[in-house]
């Protein structure tokens, strides 16, 4: 195991829910030939907040106002927290992103059309985003899992957190309002890497011998 003798430090991103659309359902969504609009930046380069909202139903309740986030990809993605999902009355699993097979429903509502998505609700399981440069220099490489620590008041260990390498992308962790409000982190804050996670897996920690009192 790659244990740092000092922690590394990485900034904290919370992701609140959000909408990754398709071509044809930003279409169906907003109107034949619509463009996404930038608001603004995102701190991963090239990914951006959109002007456009939608409002997302469940069987139980609607949440109105969820941002679109950019640019669009090849296939409609809905990120809510546990949280959200008993508001809208839906059971999605946890997934890395891209992951949707078998994922949650809902119906996703826009100002010109109405989209009924049969999957593609997640929860979207905390990562860390590196860069290939940042990846050597911390010995990691793509689909490694890390152990970060977070300090604080709420502090906490987050185990076997999955490490995605790509190209333009920069140092941080990704982590869901649920998992923020837990510990207390907020998007200025740090998390630190602890070590490489032995783990191929976000196996969770299983009690194989315990004591009762
Ligand atoms: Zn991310």
């Amino acid at each position: 195991m790659t244990k740092y003798n000092i922690p590394v430090q990485v900034p904290v991103g919370v992701s609140n829910k959000h909408i990754h659309l398709s071509q044809n359902h930003l279409e169906q969504l907003f109107g034949p030939g619509h463009k996404l609009t930038e608001l603004k930046p995102l701190y991963q380069p090239g990914h951006y907040a959109c002007k456009e909202v939608l409002t997302i139903a469940g069987p139980k309740g609607i949440i109105p106002n969820v941002r679109v986030l950019g640019p669009l990809r090849s296939q409609t993605q809905v990120e809510v927290s546990r949280t959200d999902s008993y508001l809208l009355g839906i059971k999605p699993p946890l997934r890395d992103s891209g992951d949707l097979e078998g994922s949650a429903g809902c119906i996703l509502m826009g100002p010109k059309g109405t989209v009924v998505l049969e999957e593609g609700v997640i929860i979207a399981a905390r990562h860390i985003h590196c860069s290939p440069e940042e990846a050597e220099a911390l010995q990691l490489k793509d689909k490694d899992r890390v152990n970060l620590s977070v300090a604080g008041e709420r502090s906490v260990i987050f185990n076997n957190v999955l490490v995605r390498v790509a190209h333009g992308l920069r140092l941080e962790l990704h982590v869901d309002t649920d998992e923020a409000n837990a510990s207390f982190l907020g998007n200025s804050d740090f998390a630190y890497i602890l070590e490489k996670s032995t783990e191929k897996e976000a196996i969770p920690l299983v009690v194989k011998e315990f004591q009762k009192v």
